[in-house]
């Protein structure tokens, strides 16, 4: 057992759960053993050996003065950093820990974006009690919810400390959990006690978010404490009239209010803005989509190639934080999104006065940030007088919007939200107040003004007397006793002094004593000079401490009208925010969506709002509508289908965050939900794709989509085998036509499925066109109606640059395949699918595998029942099941039917029609065609 100053660090360690200490010896901070390592490790310090009682330990410090930007780079590294300090006793001196300083309540944040601070309570967290709030609400459409595998409800608390912002809600389950997660992505997550051991849910936070998960005192979970907590942060007023009226959000925002105030000195009192918030106006985007469309970051995981970076063009950090919300959380409140349209369609159309604006909007400092400053003790001088010069800001934005043709459009409404005056009178105050060029420490005076307070006044005028007497003493002495080469100054050891050049010094008058001879001149004091310096440092010690206290109260005063700042703060993000999304549609010709309730997503020449910008972009067109909802996509490999339906999707989501979108025109039906899920291919490459996932991912698509969600399905069932894929993608395609009915875009490689549109009457097929001539493909980009006549597996080897004799051996092979009707399967009655009419919209068709064809379906379609249906799509899947799972076996309904091979050629035939060739090395490809080859030739 360590002694000695280590063993008090390992006693201090063993206090706290942070994961480093900093503890104060004297002038330094010091790491001590494991700690010292880590340091030094992530930091670069020097590791020297300390010596204690026998042993030596791993040391490293900074001096008292640097510690602030270690423990920055720590935190933001993701460690909970405690810090000892050091004090006064009696008998000598004492440590203890007085914060720790964690990534979740860190606010000297250098970064622009908001860092939160998140608890997340759920239903099973009883906090001691029996039952929950909520339980399980029945879905929407009526499908069960029973099968769910995502507990649920949760509470969830979101704070910034750097900004005061503090939201609490509630959400109905692990989906809708993650989903907030994602958007928010706090910096740290402090689970409650029963989610602690919720391993899936501590997996998807950590793979979903960049910040650390802390375990905070199950107590300060509690529901008694947690009511306490947020009526005594907020006031019983606030808490009560903001509505938060699930128990778990209470609970969540207790365990936050405890834990900044165990950990963050002060910074409790930012905290000011409480907003509980629901989700009747938002459109659900699930983790898993935001992911895909990439909305704030790519599936790579950077932040260049996003949509947000796209239409980024904020000049203020508030302002790019506020556009993210828009785009992560889109709305559906029409009138709401019809203002924000408007006023993105004035500043999109007033070039000018929209660059004045933006010019204007270059001057403010994040308010918001200085706000919460103000409030949390934090701000000095410097950070006071930016909220001068940014109040002084709004009328030059009033003036860049009132004369201009902005002045009646909405953009002029986003300032009547501010109180002008009150922002003037500020201004005035802070300006009267505060000194223009302050010291970076507040206690040395020259933080306030001259007027400002007639005591300080008072002190500046002695004081400044006193040193106009010092400073022309020189001269004084000089005149009086002819006395040439003298100086006056001071320092620390000798305070003030007069020097004498060594030639004169014999001629100075008796007072004159000396107190230090150098090697060319003396110094000498008088009692005067000893009595005006005392004057001077008493007046310097009060004026300081005057200054200080007056500045104190101006924060103080400032930090009770934090409201006032976080208003101005608010309308130059959101005029920055209407600004960016102006200057990115003008500069790039989008247009503004026209916002309907109808189902529908109309598309006139439409564009990928990010590909765009890199691309010869072709522009193509997409109706979706209740005549036709679902829309199959089909086109070789690389051709656009996936650009295509995430097209779509952005411009539904752009349209839903107020933008405007890149296409010539568009009438957007507003959605409740954009739901995807993109082929395994590309998640492949990310090492992440199950074909479990997958399943996972279209589970709570069917489970949570409606009629008025848009959903992309970019390839399904490719995780698995041929048939079984083939299975569960027609069927849930199905499911979504008749049950679901959202609008879909389905992007499949199974080309089979393409004859669904025969048979359900709102399917219909489109294809990205190819120009083929001679053996060569030319992508052409643009979207037609119909389906693509082939597959294009062989191409792809082509592309890939399988040799030549292979291709063209594939090709021939392949035709014979077609001809010989073993692999594409054929549509069933084609007669009776003509004949379909509206009314026979729920038609079940069955892949029937063991003939190979489509079984046309129930005569009486609208009698079809949900569980007729399931059943109907159990066999197709089970028959797939079964056939797959004799892969080896000769039960092959396809396989069977034909007639005249010899079984050799039957096995190739087979292993050829499961090959997924987009998913299969091109080397690999080589051999195995060689194989078959070889054994076709041999049977032959
Ligand atoms: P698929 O999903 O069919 O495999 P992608 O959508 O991934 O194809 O598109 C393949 C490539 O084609 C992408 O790199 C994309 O940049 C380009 N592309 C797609 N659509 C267009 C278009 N309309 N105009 C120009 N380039 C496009």
């Amino acid at each position: 057992m360590a002694t000695g100053i280590v063993g008090e660090f390992l006693d201090l360690k063993a206090e706290t759960d942070a994961d480093v200490l900093a503890m104060q010896c004297g002038d330094f901070y010091e790491f001590f053993a494991d700690d010292a390592e880590l340091v030094a490790d992530e930091l670069d310090l020097t590791v020297s050996q300390k010596s204690s009682h026998g042993s030596s330990y791993p040391m490293a410090g900074v001096p008292l003065s640097e510690l602030t930007p270690y423990v920055k780079a720590l935190v933001e590294r993701g460690y909970r950093v405690a810090v000892a300090d050091q004090y006064e006793t009696d008998d000598g001196h004492a440590r203890e820990i007085t914060r720790v300083v964690t990534p979740g309540t860190m606010i000297e944040t250098t970064g622009e974006d908001a860092r939160y601070l998140a608890a997340v309570v759920s239903g099973g967290d009883d906090g001691g009690r029996g039952g929950n709030s909520g339980g399980t609400a029945p879905s929407e459409n009526g499908r069960s919810d029973a099968d769910r595998v995502d507990g649920g409800p949760y509470g969830l608390a979101l704070a910034d400390v750097t900004t005061g912002r503090f939201l609490v809600t509630e959400v109905a389950d692990a989906g809708d959990l993650r989903a907030e997660l994602y958007r928010f992505d706090p910096a740290e997550v402090l689970p409650g006690p029963a989610l602690r051991n919720d391993d899936d849910l501590l997996a998807a936070v950590r793979d979903d978010l960049s910040g650390s998960v802390s375990l905070f005192d199950a107590e300060a979970f509690a529901p008694g404490r947690a009511t306490h907590a947020v009526r005594e942060q907020f006031g019983r007023e606030t808490a009560d009239s903001v509505g938060i009226d699930s128990e778990l959000a209470l609970r969540a925002a207790g365990a936050v209010l405890g834990y900044v105030e165990e950990t963050g000195a002060g910074v409790l009192a930012s905290m000011t803005r409480l907003t509980a918030y629901g989700d009747d106006d938002h459109v659900e985007l699930d983790a898993t989509t935001q992911r895909n469309l990439e909305i704030t970051e790519t599936m790579r995981g950077d932040a260049e190639g996003t949509l947000f970076e796209t239409v980024d063009h904020t000049v203020t950090a508030a302002g790019g934080r506020l556009l993210r919300e828009w785009l992560t959380r889109p709305r559906r409140d029409r009138d709401a999104l019809e203002r924000r349209l408007d006023a993105v369609e004035a500043l999109a159309s007033a070039a000018l006065a929209r660059d004045r604006l933006r010019e204007t909007l270059g001057d403010a400092s994040d308010l918001e940030r200085l706000a919460s400053r103000a409030t949390s003790g934090s701000a000095g001088a410097r950070e006071l007088l930016s909220v001068r010069d940014t109040l002084a800001v709004v009328p030059a934005l009033a003036d860049a919007v009132g004369e201009s043709d902005l002045a009646d459009s909405p953009v002029a409404g986003v300032l009547d939200g501010i109180d002008r005056n009150r922002a003037a009178e500020w201004r005035e105050e802070l300006a009267g107040a505060l000194a223009e060029d302050p010291p970076k420490t507040k206690t040395q005076g020259g933080l306030i003004r001259k007027g400002y307070d007639d005591d300080l006044d008072e002190l500046i005028a002695s004081h400044e007397e006193a040193k106009t007497w010092l400073d022309t003493l020189a001269d004084r002495e000089k005149r009086q006793y002819g006395l040439s080469h003298v100086t006056v100054d001071r320092n620390k050891t000798d305070g003030y002094y007069i020097q004498v050049g060594k030639s004169v010094a014999d001629q100075v008058p008796d007072h004159y004593r000396e107190i230090k001879t150098l090697k060319n001149s003396k110094r000498f004091v008088t009692d005067e000079l000893a009595e005006r310096e005392r004057e001077v440092l008493r007046l310097e010690e009060a004026r300081g401490e005057l200054e200080y206290e007056l500045f104190e109260e101006l924060r103080e005063h400032v930090a009770g009208d934090s409201e006032l700042l976080q208003d101005v703060g608010r309308a130059i993000a959101k005029l920055d925010a209407l600004a960016s999304l102006a200057t990115h549609a003008a500069g790039n010709d989008w247009t503004r969506p026209e916002l309907t309730d109808d189902r529908r997503l109309d598309v006139d020449a439409g564009r990928h709002p990010v590909v765009e910008r890199t691309t010869d972009f072709v522009p193509n067109d997409l109706a979706l509508d209740d005549e036709h909802g679902f829309l199959i996509v089909t086109g070789p490999n690389m051709s656009g289908k996936s650009t295509y339906m995430r097209q779509a999707a952005l411009i539904q989501l752009l349209a839903q965050a107020g933008a405007f979108v890149p296409a010539r025109a568009a009438e957007v039906g507003l959605v409740d939900g954009i739901y995807t899920r993109v082929g395994a291919l590309d998640e492949l490459a990310q090492g992440r794709s199950t074909f479990m996932v997958e399943m996972q991912e279209l589970s709570n698509i069917l489970h949570s989509a409606t009629a008025d969600s848009l959903v992309i399905l970019d390839e399904v069932g490719r995780g698995t085998a041929t048939y079984d894929g083939i299975s569960i993608a027609w069927a849930a395609t199905e499911y979504l036509h008749n049950e679901v009915r959202a609008r879909t875009l389905f992007a499949t490689h199974y080309h089979e499925l393409t004859t669904l549109a025969d048979h359900l009457p709102r399917v219909a097929n489109v294809h990205v066109a190819v120009d083929e001539r001679d053996g060569d493909v030319t992508f052409l980009r643009t979207v037609r109606e119909g389906p693509t006549n082939r597959s294009y597996g062989v191409h792809v080897a082509d592309l890939a640059g399988v040799p030549e004799p292979v291709v063209s051996r594939a090709d021939k092979v392949l035709d014979r395949l077609r001809e010989e009707k073993a692999i594409e399967a054929k549509g069933g009655t084609g007669g009776d699918a003509g004949s379909q009419t509206g009314a026979d919209d729920t038609r079940q068709v069955v892949f029937d595998l063991s003939s190979g064809s489509f079984a046309g379906g129930t005569e009486n379609g609208t009698s079809t029942t949900g569980d007729e249906r399931e059943a109907a799509a159990g066999d197709a899947a089970s028959a797939a099941g079964e056939s797959s799972g004799t892969a080896e076996g000769e039960s092959r309904g396809t396989v069977k039917r034909v007639d005249g091979l010899d079984p050799e050629t039957e096995a190739v035939i087979e292993e050829l029609a499961d090959v997924d060739v987009a998913a299969t090395a091109p080397v690999e490809l080589l051999s195995r065609v060689q194989e078959w080859q070889a054994r076709l030739d041999d049977s032959d």
